[in-house]
């Protein structure tokens, strides 16, 4: 329902949850973040009211300055931690809006090699099929590029990779979602308003657009691959 995500230049997860609680009003079931720490994916999730997010990040902290959050609307799976995202194998964690129209045969395929998915969702698929590619050795952009084609229905998508610490890739067909650029840090959002309190420098993506971003870029590329130019202006929002 809502995302945000922070490749930044010092601690994100207070503000994740910020970006979070800016993006309540269009309701959500659970949430969760995940950050860059340690060479590890940190994952913390709660069902109901962002408070019990925060109280799970007061128990067990989520240190790193990369990292995503989501806010939840369940489509497919029951509003439990469980189905909170991030999704994470150990070397990708993503949050997503929108639905997986084939999420049922991808997860046969992917049972069919022997992965085990641990939550009911559609998503769960998503972070499956790119860890998979993560895992033969291919580059987190080439993982994306193969991936996307092979999803049905809409999305918007930020992953972050275990080995990959200073960069997130999000992507998005029928689910907005934009990039700000801050003081040496750049965000993903599924509006500006979530990124308003951290920029009003906002790129909006276009329908099958996905970006590498780093602290300091951000390289948006079309469906095909193709390097494409989406420009930065003031988007108006206040914090
Ligand atoms: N279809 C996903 C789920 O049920 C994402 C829902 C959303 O947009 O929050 O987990």
């Amino acid at each position: 329902c809502g995302i945000i995500g922070i490749v930044g230049n010092r601690p994100v997860a207070d503000r994740l949850v910020d970006g979070l609680k800016r993006m309540e009003y269009r309701g959500y079931d659970s949430a969760g973040v995940c950050t860059l720490h340690d060479g590890e994916l940190v994952r913390r999730r709660a069902e109901g009211k962002l408070n019990n997010l925060v109280e799970e990040l007061e128990r067990a902290d989520a240190p790193g300055t990369t990292g995503i959050a989501h806010t939840r609307w369940a489509t497919h799976g029951a509003p439990v931690t469980k189905n909170a995202h991030p999704h994470a194998t150990p070397a990708v964690a993503l949050v997503h809006n929108g639905i997986i129209e084939n999420f049922k045969e991808l997860r046969d395929e992917l049972r069919a090699e022997g992965r085990s998915f641990e939550s009911e969702t559609d998503t769960e698929t998503v972070v499956h099929l790119i860890s998979r590619e993560i895992e033969k050795g291919s580059l987190p952009q080439e993982a994306v590029k193969n991936v996307l084609p092979r999803l049905r229905g809409a999305f918007a998508l930020a992953i972050a990779f275990r080995d990959y610490p200073d960069m997130l890739i999000g992507a998005r067909l029928g689910s907005p979602l934009v990039v700000g650029q801050g003081e040496g840090e750049m965000y993903l959002g599924s509006d500006a308003l979530a990124l308003a309190p951290l920029t009003q420098q906002i790129a909006y993506l276009e329908e099958g657009d996905w970006v590498v971003i780093t602290n300091d870029t951000a390289i948006v590329r079309d469906v095909e691959g193709n390097e494409v130019e989406r420009e930065f202006r003031n988007s108006g929002a206040s914090a």
